[in-house]
């Protein structure tokens, strides 16, 4: 039974890179940059107004109140082209570049606009105020995103004010879900004697698709060892990575592992001294991923968040591959698992301004209805029997 840290780095050493392929920047959020993408202008472009009001010199306007003369108009899109000379103004929009000799813009709620051309500053202004100065954001030639970066709606902007009309990216992983039980039956059947409904492959397809993942196949698998063989082999031939819930565990119907050694694959790793979660597999054949996950709900979820995701991002080139990890006081007794690391369902809340962490009330590892409430996992060390109330713990925060 290996420990966590140590079947993550032997699963992250054997994870290929994916090809890159370059996509329109409207496809491009959640995708993994592969290249630095740099800045082709300055931004500003220009000593751009931050008010609606009057752009002037401040050595015009150091007391008030400072009568000036109007000399024309700026407004975004449509620059001043003149000289503000000693005594001039000039009308200025948010937006608009600042005017040559102005180097200060006066909002024009504490101004009086004459209609004589004239006009009256009721306050003094420093110089620089109201204007974003050119390049203060970025300079032409700068990285303006990394490569490893996952793009958000904020990287997609800052891409699109550079002119990246296309990225290059990871292409997207091709994943394979086959949930494995001969109780299983589909979300639109309804369960007779000893069936369940599938969940799981609506909550990896989930997870997976949050993590750049594109979901090409899925099925149930029932427990036949020629049909999993089949089952894993088909799903093989289209798939970067094929996931499999259930049929690792002890049982005599738990086919996943010695279904992967007849079709060859190298099973890396069968146990991981964890809980919920033990049974992870991971296995490789050729340059392929194949997942053996546990059949319960809730570790399926854990496992899944622990070990798939980081794989799943790492093929992409991702920096960042791991969930956010906090410290928070629990604020009840929570059992432990010793031998093994736990992992216990929880939601997260700052409390009066302390980081609070609430162990979900669950009846274990089946119990997906608990765990729908779960927004953090409290972490419980492999030698502690329980952690007590208000003690420090360190929690996962869960993608929701
Ligand atoms: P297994 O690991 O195959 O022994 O499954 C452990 C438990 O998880 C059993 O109670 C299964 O019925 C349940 N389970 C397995 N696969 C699924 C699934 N796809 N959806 C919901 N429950 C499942
Ligand atoms: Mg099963």
């Amino acid at each position: 039974m290996l420990r966590i840290e140590d079947a993550l780095q032997l699963m992250l050493d054997h994870t290929p890179a994916l090809p890159e392929e370059t996509v329109a920047l409207t496809e491009a959020v959640g995708r993994v940059l592969q290249q630095d993408a740099l800045s082709d202008l300055d931004l500003p472009p220009f000593d751009r107004a931050r008010m609606d009001g009057y752009a002037v010199r401040s050595a015009d306007a150091a007391s008030a109140p400072a009568r000036l003369r109007e000399i024309g108009e700026a407004a975004a899109g449509f620059a001043f082209n003149g000289h503000v000379e000693a005594g001039q103004a000039v009308r200025i929009m948010t937006g608009a570049p600042v005017p040559a000799g102005a180097d200060a813009v006066q909002k024009i709620e504490v101004i009086q606009v004459g209609t004589d051309g004239w006009i009256e500053l009721h306050e003094p202004v420093t110089a620089g105020q109201f204007i974003t100065p050119r390049a203060s954001e970025a300079r032409h030639g700068d990285v303006a995103v990394k490569v490893g970066e996952r793009i958000t709606p904020a990287t997609a902007a800052v891409l699109a004010s550079f002119g990246h009309a296309r990225v290059t990216v990871a292409r997207r992983p091709r994943l394979a879900l086959l949930s494995t039980g001969s109780e299983l039956v589909e979300v639109h059947e309804t369960p007779r004697d000893a069936q369940i409904r599938n969940s799981n492959t609506y909550s990896l397809a989930g997870y997976a698709a949050r993590a750049g993942v594109e979901v090409i196949h899925t099925a149930i698998v029932r427990d036949d060892f020629d049909a999993t063989c089949n089952a894993i082999s088909t799903a093989l031939q289209q798939a970067d990575v094929v996931m499999l819930s259930g049929g690792v565990s002890m049982g005599d119907y738990d086919l996943v592992k010695p279904a992967l050694l007849a079709l060859g694959a190298g099973v890396l790793v069968e146990k991981v001294a964890m809980h919920p979660g033990k049974p992870t597999v991971f296995a490789k054949l050729g340059d392929k991923v194949i997942f053996g996950l546990p059949g319960n709900p809730v570790s399926v979820a854990v496992s899944f968040h622990l070990f798939a995701r980081p794989v799943l991002l790492k093929m992409q080139g991702a920096n960042d591959i791991h969930l956010p990890r906090w410290r928070a006081h629990v604020t009840r007794t929570v059992k432990g698992a010793p031998p093994r690391r736990s992992h216990q369902p929880a939601s997260l809340l700052i409390r009066d301004g302390r980081a609070e962490v609430e162990p979900l009330k669950w009846s274990g590892s089946s119990d997906l209805v608990a765990f729908m409430q779960a927004d953090a996992l409290i972490v419980v060390p492999e030698d502690r029997a329980s952690l007590n109330t208000g003690e420090l713990a360190e929690v996962i925060q869960l993608p929701q």
